[in-house]
């Protein structure tokens, strides 16, 4: 509980201070201190200051500082989980009347919240696999990890929570990961953030630390690749490094677990202030930005409402740098001080600009840049003559990223993915499909005839059913995919791919989340996360369910099989594919000319060195993408299944004889006016609703209604191009609408894809017909 939640005459014991070191440095020595006993002298609502009673004086704080402070109340206490084992389990109410809170407190103090920090592919999921065993995704493409996740381990009698934050290079506010990060670090006050350094890239690296150093954070920095370091023959002395920087730095490899103990034990000593090395430093920006630093902080300290939240410091720079970000806290927090604030910013970045003739941001880059190679300097940093990794992955790049050879070799492995995909998925395909069948004849042989065994047999035995023999395919497609980024090789293909892509409007890296698209749409959308232009990003997603799901499959071969001759089969399933890849283009390029305009912000494609991805690392990937298809099943398409099973079982006058006359019937011949122009029966009109749901219900719903008897080949294919265009899927649309954070975008998705496979198929088929 925080102490500011704390009523009049109310005792609780501190737990810890949060907030960023110089606030919490007066706090502490105010004598809020862990472990102490507090008592509220007065806290009325709407009162501010509030008095308490600390070691027996009176002390009073401000609201929201009070709000920084942790306490454990009796009533904390009672909800805490009695400890299982060891001293803590002997400690209880009756064994320890007096203390008891003390006990708890201190038993809550021993858990620590840290956050991973680093650029994107530093190995940040890799320690927080290593560290907690969970099973986030490695990836050595950059920006795998896109969400926060948490995972908790323990070490020498504490516990921690640990979060894997979105690599960032920087803590500006261009990129959605970076405010990411940013409104982490500010809002859930990590305890201790690890901030952790690829040491084969460590100038740049160190960008970022600098940034983490003017918030005032409590960090450890893990200096990661220390193998690759080694191996190189780089030297670097770490305890200079440490020192200069203010920071424990422990050499780390989490690729064998090196120096993860080590690393903890160092989070501890900065938590409980033991570290020797951890100190507080002020980057030494020149002085005409200190001067205007100092200039706008005076406006910054006597208020509560933002130096309980950041350094001053910090906030100073920010605005200086004119981070809208910063600007936009202020004008909600410093209230009537804001125009005051802003007009000392904007005269000291006046000043900055007049001196130095830069502006402020550049200055302020161009000092930490200093600060870095100074520090590197004096800790003897030199690049070893060994260059192994490197020199491989030049090789190898040689010939893989070659003006000519890339594009040959990249469509082979494409071609070679694909192919592999469908003949060796062919197999456990069969079986999983004989396996459902063999289910649906046993559930209907032990069961006697009524709704209950239809809807078992054939509305989810037979729905999930035509769903489930897709698994293996699609963990085919991510075993490939897991492969190439895991490897390296994805940043080249979508380096090779930066100028095809660029002719559509789009950007290379949008060529990831396309190839992932013809597994399953959803964690396509997910994986534009990488994408750092929102413009690319979002035309990507909204092209994106162009590419041919393999949820689509079922329903092109059952029709293709049924209507196309076996020599013209393939064609015509190629085609879709084209038809498809086609749209994806013309649409890209129309969004990107006409709907959705602004500049692209230019930015860095990596190209990570390559590397041996590790067996585990792509079990776990592909199983993590292949899980979101199973998670579809297991909801969605489920229940759209026993829905579309029951229309068509009961009809306005209960059970319907046939097809004709259910619910499902109905709805079909009421709808159908609107596909005449397409010349679609309502059996099909029917599948196409109830595909809104999922495309396999599709299929499956064509299974539970025939009516491909009387379809003319033009009518079957016409209807395949319909498919294949309109409305995706709820969980595509949902994913898009998650990752827009807005429902407009969403909607146009939907909206446009059904209007474009409307209109294109009834092109198709009227001039189809009319020869
Ligand atoms: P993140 O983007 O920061 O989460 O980085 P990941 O944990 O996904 O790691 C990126 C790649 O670096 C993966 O292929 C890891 O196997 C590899 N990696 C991580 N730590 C080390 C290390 O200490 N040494 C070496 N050689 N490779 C590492
Ligand atoms: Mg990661």
């Amino acid at each position: 509980m925080k102490l500011s939640e704390l009523k009049t005459g109310e005792q609780a014991v501190i737990v810890k201070v949060h907030g960023h070191g110089g606030f919490r440095k007066r706090i502490i020595e105010m004598g809020f201190i862990k472990g102490k006993a507090v008592e509220v002298l007065l806290n009325a609502p709407l009162q501010d200051p509030v008095k308490y009673k600390l070691m027996g004086y009176e002390v009073s704080l401000r609201r929201q500082e009070a709000e920084m402070i942790e306490v454990m109340s009796a009533e904390d206490a009672s909800q805490l989980k009695p400890a299982e084992s060891g001293r803590q389990a002997l400690i209880t109410r009756e064994t320890h009347p007096d203390d008891y809170l003390q006990h708890m407190a201190l038993r809550k103090h021993r858990t620590i919240n840290v956050a991973l920090i680093g650029n994107p592919n530093c190995g940040k999921t890799s320690l927080f696999n290593f560290a907690s065993g969970a099973h986030g995704h490695v990836g050595n493409y950059s920006g795998v990890t896109v969400d926060a996740s948490v995972a908790h381990a323990s070490f020498f009698g504490y516990e921690f929570n640990l979060t894997d934050l979105p690599g960032t290079y920087s803590l500006s506010c261009y990129s959605p990961e970076e405010l990411y990060v940013r409104q982490h670090l500010s809002e859930q006050m990590p305890d201790v953030v690890i901030n952790i350094i690829d040491s084969s890239n460590i100038e740049r690296n160190l960008y970022l630390t600098t940034q983490l150093i003017d918030m005032d954070l409590r960090i450890v920095g893990a200096l990661n690749m220390y193998d690759e370091f080694e191996g190189r023959g780089d030297k670097l002395d770490l305890q200079t490094l440490s020192t200069l920087f203010g920071i424990p730095m422990v050499p780390t490899s989490f690729k064998s677990g090196m120096g993860v103990k080590e690393l903890f034990k160092a989070v501890i000593q900065v938590y409980e202030g033991s570290s020797k090395e951890a100190r507080h430093l002020h980057i030494n920006y020149g002085h005409e930005i200190e001067d205007g630093i100092r200039h706008i902080q005076q406006y910054l300290k006597p208020d509560p409402s933002v130096h309980t939240r950041y350094s001053t410091r910090y906030v100073a720079l920010k605005l200086l740098e004119h981070d809208t970000d910063m600007e936009h806290f202020i004008s909600q927090r410093a209230g009537s001080q804001t125009a005051r604030i802003m007009a000392a910013r904007d005269k000291a970045s006046a000043r900055v600009q007049e001196e130095t003739a830069q502006e402020a941001e550049t200055a302020i880059m161009d000092a930490k840049y200093g600060f870095i190679n100074g520090a590197l300097r004096e800790a003897g940093f030199q690049q070893g003559t060994k260059k192994d990794t490197y020199r491989t992955t030049h090789l190898i790049d040689r010939v893989l990223s070659h003006k000519y050879l890339g594009f040959p070799i990249f469509f082979a492995i494409l071609f070679l993915m694909f192919q592999t995909t469908f003949v060796l998925g062919q197999y456990p395909m069969d079986w999983i499909d004989a396996g459902v069948e063999w289910l649906g004849q046993w559930v209907a042989a032990s069961m006697s005839e009524g709704p209950l065994r239809s809807m078992l047999v054939d509305g989810i035995i037979g729905g999930v059913g035509a769903v489930i023999v897709f698994l293996p395919q699609i963990l085919i497609l991510y075993f490939f995919i897991s492969l190439m980024e895991d490897s390296g090789y994805m940043a080249r293909a979508a380096f090779i791919m930066d100028r095809l892509m660029h002719g559509m409007g789009l950007h290379g890296k949008s060529f990831i989340p396309l190839v992932m698209g013809f597994g399953c749409n959803v964690p396509a959308v997910m994986a534009t996360r990488t994408i750092e232009s929102r413009r690319s990003r979002l035309i990507t997603m909204l092209i994106l369910p162009f590419m041919s799901c393999s949820a689509r499959l079922p329903i092109y071969i059952m029709i293709i099989g049924t209507f196309f001759a076996v020599e013209y089969q393939s064609w015509v399933m190629l085609s879709l594919y084209v038809v498809g890849i086609l749209m994806a283009v013309i649409v890209s390029k129309v969004f990107s000319t006409w709907i959705i305009k602004g500049e692209d912000t230019p930015f860095v494609m990596e190209l990570p060195p390559y590397r041996w991805p590790t067996a585990k690392a792509i079990g776990r990937h592909t199983w993590e993408k292949g899980k979101e298809y199973l998670k579809k099943m297991g909801g969605i398409i489920l229940v759209a299944s026993i829905i579309v099973w029951a229309l068509g079982y009961f009809g306005p006058k209960g059970t319907a004889q046939d097809m004709e006359h259910s619910f499902i019937g109905l709805l079909g011949q009421w709808i159908a006016p609107l596909f005449t122009l397409q010349g679609f029966n309502w059996q099909l009109d029917v599948s196409l609703i109830a595909g809104v749901g999922a495309k396999e219900i599709v299929a499956s719903t064509i299974g539970v209604l025939g009516g491909l008897e009387d379809l003319s080949p033009l009518t079957a294919y016409c209807y395949l191009l319909f498919v294949l265009l309109y409305f995706p899927c709820i969980a595509t649309i949902a994913a898009i609408k998650h990752e827009t954070n807005s429902w407009r975008w969403a909607m146009i998705a939907a909206v446009y894809t059904t209007c474009l496979a409307w209109v294109v198929s009834a092109v198709v088929y009227q001039i189809g017909s009319s020869f």
